[in-house]
């Protein structure tokens, strides 16, 4: 434990979001004195992107992929303020609250993570389920998932967004719908699942990957409707730039990621997005009391696409950045890898590996998907073995 006295006392975490929950476990292991960590979180329970497709196909409780922050506050001895934050004060080194005063700050980090961008597509706001906030988003598949299991309820399902998440969403939706409607005495083959996406499906991974993906799709009786952008979507129909249309009883939209408003008045730099521009650090390049990691942060000197890995990753430099500037000193520099192992589920307990050139699949793979998801969610849901490591330091 450092002993000399942080000139920082007041480290605010903004959302606990991925790296945020690490950075609250590391600060707690080597506390400085008169510093306090206070977490600053909107919603109570975090969820675990990597787990969030196993609990749409059902593999999963929903509470096995959220961590409590609750819990993991009161472990960490971390001031927790259930609050939406909504700007900076930078001048008065305040963090702005809906509906609460403001709370100080000496250093701040930002891991608040995306808004859904609706706005391109007609009707989106009115007729689509935006995948984020993941809260309401599991709602409203629970919703979902009990009204197709009904006699006249949806049966026609779009996804829209070719990446990651929109592939591995509909497939694992695909997998639960028919399980449940199944047990439910329905005809599952009354379903048809369809993705639309603009570009090619995974464009960001390897040829041999989509291919697999595409025989995926195909074996399941699946639409791919690949190059082809979406213009509106209407109570039943999405509508193509074409005038072609798709009918539709229940629209997914899983396209582009939107930075939250609030940061565009902070005076903090920002990329062409809008998301806050950080360097090696993880500090502002404007701002260096300012650091901000995941889907919220572009890394300028190393952009990175936004995944849960990445955000997982930035929690260790992070924190020690923060108790190095607490304590005066200039932050490590991190250079995030440029390629990641990608563990792309296909719905059932497979999945599809993905990395560079690099491609395989098999059960296997699912299994080892699970145990490296499950390992990381230990970390912060095993509450007692973290009592016993703050005993212990
Ligand atoms: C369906 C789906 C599946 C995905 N699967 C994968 C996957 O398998 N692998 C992968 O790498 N990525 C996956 N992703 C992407 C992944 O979810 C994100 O990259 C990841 O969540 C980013 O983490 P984060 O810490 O930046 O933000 P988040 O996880 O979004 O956390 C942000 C936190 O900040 C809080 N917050 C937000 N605004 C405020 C505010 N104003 N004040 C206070 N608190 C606030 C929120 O409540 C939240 O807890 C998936 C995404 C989706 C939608």
């Amino acid at each position: 434990m450092n002993s000399a006295a942080p000139m920082a006392k007041e480290i605010v975490l903004i959302g606990g979001g991925h790296a945020h929950v690490h950075v609250l476990v590391n600060l707690a292991l080597r506390p400085l004195p008169g510093m306090r960590v206070t977490l600053i979180a909107r919603d109570l329970a975090t969820p675990y992107s990597g787990m969030l497709p196993g609990v749409i196909a059902g593999h999963y409780r929903a509470e096995q992929a959220h961590i409590d922050l609750e819990r993991l506050s009161a472990v960490t001895g971390t001031r927790l303020i259930h609050a939406q934050a909504n700007g900076l004060d930078r001048a008065g080194k305040l963090v702005l609250l809906a509906g609460l005063p403001p709370i100080a700050y000496d250093l701040v980090s930002i891991d608040v993570g995306i808004e859904p961008s609706l706005s391109p597509i007609e009707g989106a706001a009115a007729h689509a389920i935006a995948v984020k906030p993941i809260g309401s988003f599991l709602q409203k598949i629970d919703i979902l998932i009990a009204r197709a299991c009904a006699p006249d309820g949806p049966r026609r399902i779009v996804a829209i967004g070719g990446g990651a998440g929109g592939v591995e969403l509909l497939l694992s939706l695909r997998t639960r719908l028919i399980a449940d409607a199944h047990e439910a005495g329905r005809e599952a083959g009354a379903f048809s699942f369809t993705l639309v996406t603009d570009g090619e499906i995974l464009a960001t991974h390897n040829d041999r990957v989509c291919a697999a993906f595409r025989r995926v799709f195909a074996a399941r009786g699946m639409i791919l409707r690949e190059n082809r952008r979406v213009r509106a979507i209407t109570a039943d129909t999405v509508i193509l730039e074409s005038g072609e249309t798709i009918a539709a009883d229940a629209v997914l939209v899983t396209t582009d990621a939107a930075a939250p408003a609030w940061f565009a008045d902070t005076g903090l730099d920002l990329d062409a997005k809008g998301f806050l521009a950080v360097g090696p650090t993880l500090q502002s390049t404007n701002d260096s009391d300012v650091f901000a990691a995941g889907d919220c942060a572009a890394m300028v000197a190393s952009p990175r696409e936004k995944a849960g890995v990445y955000a997982v990753r930035a929690g260790p430099p992070l924190a020690d950045g923060l108790h190095r500037r607490a304590r005066g000193l200039r932050p490590n520099e991190w250079h995030p890898q440029t390629r990641h192992l990608a563990l792309i589920s296909t719905g059932e307990r497979y999945a599809i590996a993905s990395r560079g050139i690099f491609k395989a699949e098999g059960a296997w793979l699912w299994t080892l998907k699970d145990w490296i998801d499950r390992r990381w969610m230990r970390m912060y849901k095993d509450t007692d073995a973290m009592t016993r490591w703050m005993a212990g330091r």
